[in-house]
């Protein structure tokens, strides 16, 4: 009775050395080589499917959220995400537009990403505007734009969505293993690892071209941050949260309330995007 005993320890010992062996090898590695142990999921490039992108307007309804000396977020934020939807349409070829909510409803946050990882979408974009606490001193004074990835601390709710997206991403013969997809198994768990870094890399590459647009039209830049948002822990694909000013600046509010400063949000956030698509395909 002890040799199968032994049999069983050797192997967790087998399972565990291969499982830190694979994390140890793959951190930290630049992007072609990680391209060659896993079909990376890239976003779909314009030149051979069409690309969805889901355009998310910040809160809605009873959720008002932040507001400034004239307007409120949710309403703020709905405005930017029509705008940006016909925009996107209109100028990157082959984009379609999909929206959260088209109207001053309240929509529960992981219904919004739910919604995304539905339909399959190539990116998630969510719209918000910042706002410093009322009871804050200088609060009018701070101003700027910052744009928000998932932080790794939510890593471990995407494994549900990017499972179910996986099988467009991937070889075919990969959708079998993937229906009995078993977290303790080794290549399951080395691959599930590597889609969320993919992920995770693509929604910072695509943050940091948004903050660059936004930079050169002349606003501050906050920089890209990781937070743990509830609105993006659960994508499937390249997910980020843009907050494309303060509320709560009175100058700012003007900007993000005026059809000049609408346009050049829009055309930011758009370029962005032509320009990560235009990295994926080289990449
Ligand atoms: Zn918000």
């Amino acid at each position: 009775m002890r040799y199968p005993f032994k049999s069983q320890l050797s192997f967790k010992i087998i399972f565990t050395a291969f499982v830190l062996f694979y994390s140890c090898a793959t951190y930290g590695q630049t992007d072609s080589t990680v391209k060659q142990l896993v079909p990376t999921p890239k976003p779909t490039s314009f030149t051979d499917k069409p690309m969805l992108i889901v355009v998310d307007a910040g809160h809605g309804g009873q959720d008002g959220s932040t507001r400034g000396l004239f307007s409120k977020e949710k309403d703020v934020a709905l405005q930017v995400a029509l705008l940006l939807g016909q925009t996107i349409e209109k100028e990157i070829p082959n984009s379609k537009v999909l929206y959260t909510r088209t109207e001053d409803v309240f929509i529960p946050l992981y219904e919004r990403i739910d919604m995304a990882n539905r339909v399959h979408a190539d990116l998630f974009i969510s719209i918000h505007c910042n706002s410093m606490p009322a009871s804050m001193r200088g609060r009018t004074n701070v101003r700027g734009v910052e744009t928000i990835v998932s932080g790794s601390g939510r890593l471990g709710q995407q494994d549900v969505a990017i499972r179910e997206n996986a099988s467009i991403l991937l070889e075919k013969d990969y959708k079998d293993k993937y229906e009995g997809y078993n977290p303790n198994d080794p290549e399951s768990f080395i691959i599930m690892s590597l889609m969320k870094n993919a992920y995770r890399r693509q929604s910072i590459k695509l943050a940091t071209l948004i903050q660059q647009q936004y930079i050169s039209n002349g606003r501050i830049d906050r920089g890209v941050k990781e937070q743990s948002l509830a609105v993006l822990a659960k994508a499937g694909m390249p997910a980020v949260l843009t907050e494309i000013g303060f509320i709560s600046n009175p100058e700012e509010e003007e900007y993000i309330n005026s059809e000049a400063g609408r346009q050049e949000i829009v055309h930011n956030i758009t370029s962005a995007i032509m320009e990560y698509n235009k990295e994926m395909i080289v990449n």
